[in-house]
């Protein structure tokens, strides 16, 4: 295969390296920004999941753009790897999932809260689908959680998720936070992905609520017995990590004596179906006249003659 054949089947490889970008996913922010005007205002702004840095060189050029507004503007970006410098952007080697990168970040902008969160973090891909987008659904949140310590009232965040089948729990959690949850496909991204971006504006934290990183999944001080959180956090953060924990887990197998104080007994259907078409075979098994893989079959006929109904 040439060297141009890359270039040939995806444009907006061969435009990032024309136009110097260090990857091509610089063009969905470009693109999120066309869209939803993402930059507009923006002076504090964190780019979580960073590396290599195209989303940060985007903020850079976009932000800072001519030399007198370069001073007021403060950028961070995060990654667990490191990343080559970039004019204006401070860089933090860490983890978005720790308490002390949130405090690094706030250092930086010396108190301040941000005014845009960027996250366009991906686990190494793995090739199974639902832990593919169960780790990102859980790195949404971690970034979710991270931005929740960070960002100001009215503030936007802004994320990569799959659109996978558990999709509108994690609209759920982040309508918590935000008043207006979108989900967005730039064109840059390609339509065989599952990848998508939410986007979402206006933070505003539910009255009381006190931003924390524990995870429930995660932390083994927490008592999944009593939950010793307090206010508005007793409900948010299990929710956030686990979805609603209120009732029981219907695919969960429990023993058949839930209440200590009450004998289990078995309890009839309301009402059974009234001629379902699953009832020969039952009087067949019921008959021990069902067919055995092992053993020849009666012809249907005989079976029912002989059978005790
Ligand atoms: N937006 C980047 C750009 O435009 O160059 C590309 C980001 S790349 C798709 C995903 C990044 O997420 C990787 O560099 C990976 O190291 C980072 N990442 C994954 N988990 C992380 C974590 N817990 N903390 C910090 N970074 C993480």
């Amino acid at each position: 295969m040439g060297r141009s054949s890359k270039d040939k089947r995806d444009i907006y490889y061969r435009l990032a390296k024309e136009e110097g970008w260090r990857a091509r996913s610089a063009f969905k922010l470009l693109q999120l920004d066309e869209e939803f005007g993402l930059f507009k205002g923006v002076k504090r702004a964190v780019d979580l999941c960073a590396a290599p840095g195209s989303w940060s060189q985007v903020l850079s050029r976009k932000l800072r753009g001519k030399e007198e507004k370069s001073e007021e503007v403060k950028i961070v970006a995060v990654d667990l790897q490191a990343m080559a410098p970039l004019p204006g952007v401070t860089q933090i080697q860490g983890d978005i999932t720790k308490i002390s990168t949130a405090l690094e970040i706030i250092r930086h902008f010396e108190g301040q809260p941000a005014d845009l969160v960027v996250c366009d973090g991906a686990p190494d891909v793995t090739g199974l689908h639902d832990v593919d987008e169960y780790i990102q659904a859980q790195l949404l949140l971690a970034a979710l959680n991270i931005t929740t310590h960070v960002l100001k009232p009215g503030g936007t965040f802004v994320a990569k998720i799959f659109r996978g089948k558990d999709v509108t729990l994690l609209y759920s959690q982040l309508k918590i936070f935000f008043s207006s949850v979108t989900c967005a496909k730039p064109r840059s991204s390609r339509n065989s992905s599952i990848e998508a971006f939410v986007m979402c504006q206006n933070y505003s934290p539910p009255v009381g609520y006190v931003p924390n990183m524990s995870n429930p999944l995660l932390d083994h001080s927490y008592d999944v017995d009593f939950n010793q959180l307090e206010g508005p956090n007793r409900i948010i953060v299990p929710f956030l990590a686990c979805g609603d924990l209120s009732a029981f887990d219907s695919d969960q197998t429990y023993p058949l004596q839930l209440d200590a104080s009450k004998e289990y007994k078995y309890t009839p259907p309301t009402q059974p179906p009234i001629r379902p078409p699953y009832q020969q075979a039952c009087q067949l098994r019921k008959n021990n006249l069902l067919a055995k893989e092992d053993s020849p079959s009666l012809p249907l006929d005989e079976a029912l003659s002989n059978m005790d109904i």
